[in-house]
């Protein structure tokens, strides 16, 4: 008997299924896989992106925490291409060595665990020198998050963090319908392009995640307040910026200058 399906949707484990052929024929497209390219997808789940990615690429790596899926989706894959399928908690892998082993920096795409997005971005953005680009399917309210300018009500650490970092470009709005079980909110896919060394100015990563994480973590204080036992008022104004203005209003490269001057 074949492996089958079966098991009920693991809520802890942000299983939202995609069904939705259009969105995943968008998402696909938007990926444009070329002959070569390292696929890591990131929770495959039933394959609803895996088994056509398979269908256009031919091969591709997948890490899938949930082992009840393991056995139905190879027997899914065996005659679709060539499936690497890596039994691991996402966080535990270490997706520098993972390009070493497939012979050179990847593309990361999946569906994530909502519950787990943001570690996992911050995750892969800790091996961007492994990483040719990501897409994701996210919270619609965490892909605005990230591609936010200062001034946006949205506009915080996640925007600046990643912003600092990467490329973002929001891609596909997907509504709660094009999964199952449906989530309570809608979803959105967003390309992430890590920058080049050379295009990334932050001197000292470590500094640049403490002012940051001050400025922003009293939102509606002043620079002068919020980051009293951070830098004083004449490194704010050394790197353009006014005591008075609030974090929201401070665009990312004057974290970057922030930082990069009072490290
Ligand atoms: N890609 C499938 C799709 O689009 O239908 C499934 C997406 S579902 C939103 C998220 C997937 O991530 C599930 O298959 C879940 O089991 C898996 N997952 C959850 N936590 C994980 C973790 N820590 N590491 C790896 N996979 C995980």
């Amino acid at each position: 008997m074949n492996a089958r399906f079966d098991k009920p949707a693991k809520k802890h484990l942000g299983q939202n299924f995609l069904h939705e052929r259009g969105v995943i024929d968008k998402i696909l497209l938007a990926v444009n896989p070329k002959p070569g390219d390292r696929i890591v997808e990131i929770g495959p789940g039933q394959g609803a992106l895996t088994l056509p990615l398979l269908d256009l690429h031919g091969e591709a790596t997948a890490i899938e925490f949930d082992r009840d899926l393991l056995l139905p989706l190879t027997e899914a894959a065996s005659a679709r291409g060539k499936l690497d399928l890596i039994n691991r908690d996402v966080m535990q892998v270490d997706f520098t060595e993972l390009a070493r082993a497939l012979g050179g920096p990847i593309r990361l795409i999946g569906n994530l665990p909502y519950n787990l997005s943001s570690p996992i971005l911050f995750h892969a953005l800790d091996h961007a020198t492994s990483i040719i680009d990501m897409h994701f399917m996210l919270q619609k309210e965490v892909v605005d998050r990230m591609a936010a300018s200062e001034g946006s009500k949205v506009y915080g650490r996640l925007s600046v963090m990643l912003q600092a970092y990467c490329k973002v470009t929001p891609l596909i709005k997907v509504p709660p319908g094009a999964f199952r079980p449906a989530p309570k909110v809608d979803s959105a896919v967003v390309r992430l392009v890590p920058k080049p060394a050379s295009e990334i100015t932050v001197r000292d990563h470590a500094r640049f995640v403490e002012v940051v994480r001050s400025a922003f973590g009293q939102r509606r204080k002043t620079l002068h307040n919020a980051l009293k036992d951070v830098c004083n008022d004449d490194a704010i104004r050394a790197a353009g910026l006014e005591p008075q203005l609030r974090a929201e209003q401070v665009p990312v490269a004057g974290f970057i200058a922030l930082a990069n001057i009072s490290d």
